[in-house]
């Protein structure tokens, strides 16, 4: 039986908190004996700032009927900021929020104020955009509702094309049947023919050749690098699932265990898998401990139900 969309949309959403709290717990145990140990004990799974900001972008969506507003969901991230701020969240954040107030100003305004006025290419946009990927999965307005999501922290190129990318492969991922054989060649040649950046293009030209070549996880983390830019992040979540996209486990542990920003290529990695397999794929011990389960589950519900 194929997945259920719903299932799709529960695996968008439980996979990338799912990949974002293991991906830290890995931050301190970062061998894969330790952390399954580490797992094994049973304690809460806590997520970061990449399931908060997927959850607010999530809220806002389902509140607006699927629309984007800019500035409401920005409203929505600063509120959930302000009730959880130790979810270890990038200064950025809290900058733009500040920026906003004192200047009185559009939250992508004052995204384009950081670092000297360019703005951020960071992860931030991509690792939360997975609820908006799968409910504009069948969606001509997908790149352009993706830019706009991404702009209310993210003003530099970079930082707003790769999370237009992490967009289209959850939309991809989610039309795709994990039983049906997966069309590898016309997936690479869309996402590369997607991207609207030279450094993005690089980087998934590079994931498609460590594929091909059957690359370790650990020569494909030194050839695409793990920095927190989302040139340097997203490739790698990619890799990882393209290259274990039967199992969300071996996804999942591919894409923390090499080092760099581990909850954000959990999160992402989780997300890509959770579209593509959808909710059962996921041990459902890792769910049953995941915090906020009920809120993450009527989410999915919500934007399940409706169409844009
Ligand atoms: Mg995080």
């Amino acid at each position: 039986m194929p997945v259920s969309t719903l299932d799709k949309f529960r695996g968008a959403m439980l996979g990338g908190a799912v990949g974002d709290a293991i991906g830290e717990l890995a931050s301190a145990h970062s061998d894969l004996d330790s952390l399954t140990d580490w797992i094994s004990e049973g304690d809460v799974l806590r997520y970061t700032d990449d399931t908060a900001m997927s959850i607010g972008l999530a809220e806002a969506l389902s509140m607006s009927g699927g629309a984007i507003n800019e500035e409401e969901i920005g409203k929505i991230f600063q509120r959930n900021y302000g009730r959880e701020p130790w979810r270890d969240y990038s200064s950025s954040v809290p900058a733009i929020f500040a920026s906003a107030k004192r200047h009185d100003m559009p939250f992508s305004e004052a995204a384009a104020r950081l670092h000297d006025g360019t703005g951020s290419f960071g992860n931030g946009a991509a690792m939360r955009i997975a609820p908006l990927g799968i409910l504009y999965r069948n969606s001509d307005k997908l790149r352009d509702c993706a830019e706009q999501s991404a702009r209310i922290t993210h003003a530099h190129a970079v930082g707003i094309y790769g999370a237009a990318i992490m967009a289209w492969a959850v939309a991809q991922l989610a039309n795709l049947d994990p039983k049906s054989k997966f069309p590898f060649a016309e997936f690479c040649t869309g996402i590369v023919r997607f991207a609207q950046t030279k450094e993005m293009r690089l980087k998934l030209v590079q994931v498609v050749e460590l594929i091909a070549s059957k690359a370790s996880p650990k020569n494909a983390a030194k050839t695409l690098t793990l920095s927190q830019s989302v040139a340097e992040s997203l490739p790698y979540s990619l890799y990882s699932f393209l290259s274990n996209m039967k199992s969300f486990e071996d996804c999942l542990y591919c894409a923390i265990l090499q080092g760099g920003d581990r909850d954000t290529l959990g999160s992402m990695a989780g997300a890509l898998s959770g579209s593509f397999l959808g909710a059962k794929a996921i041990p459902k011990d890792w769910i049953s401990r995941i915090e906020n389960l009920d809120t993450l589950e009527d989410l999915a519900k919500r934007l399940n139900g409706l169409s844009v």
